[in-house]
């Protein structure tokens, strides 16, 4: 599949749809992610702000402040709670929740971050790319990503 993607929330007030490919798509095992998430692991797909286009209903701001002063927000339905999408308002890019984008849409997490945080029964794959942490460089999971995901080349007139 390729963009556009359609997502929805659990309960369908929210409908959204993704008209660009992902900057990049990766798994965090952080106790953070499996707290924001109530879950074993978190999935982010960066997509730019402006390809995420809302297609019914409104979403509502939810934010949290971190005991390191981080600032989480994102985006979710006020009816079921379901969050869509992190980041702050205004910033250039968003990092969706894939788990609500309307599935299969053939895309898998380039590389899995935080394992030393891993709950201990989650087994990855041979050959999956792991960091005990994030990575050094935080443009690492995009260039991962584009290496994977090569553009196809413009079309001649
Ligand atoms: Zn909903
Ligand atoms: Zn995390």
């Amino acid at each position: 599949m390729a963009a556009p993607y359609h997502g929805h929330c659990l309960c369908g007030a929210i409908r959204y749809r993704v008209t660009a490919e992902p900057l990049t798509y990766y798994a965090c095992h952080c106790t953070d992610c499996q707290r924001r998430t109530g879950a074993a692991f978190g999935l982010s797909m960066l997509v730019k702000q402006e390809a995420i286009e809302l297609l019914q209903g409104e979403t509502v701001p939810y934010t949290a402040t971190l005991r390191d002063g981080r600032i989480k927000a994102g985006r979710m339905c006020a009816t079921c709670g379901t969050r869509l999408w992190g980041g702050l308002d205004g910033r250039a890019v968003r990092v969706l929740q894939p788990g609500t984008l309307e599935g299969p849409t053939g895309l898998a997490p380039i590389a899995h971050q935080w394992m030393s945080e891993a709950q201990p029964w989650v087994v990855l794959p041979d050959g999956t790319r792991r960091y005990e942490k994030s990575p050094a460089d935080p443009m690492e999971m995009v260039k991962l990503w584009r290496e994977a995901h090569p553009r196809p080349p413009p079309k001649a007139d």
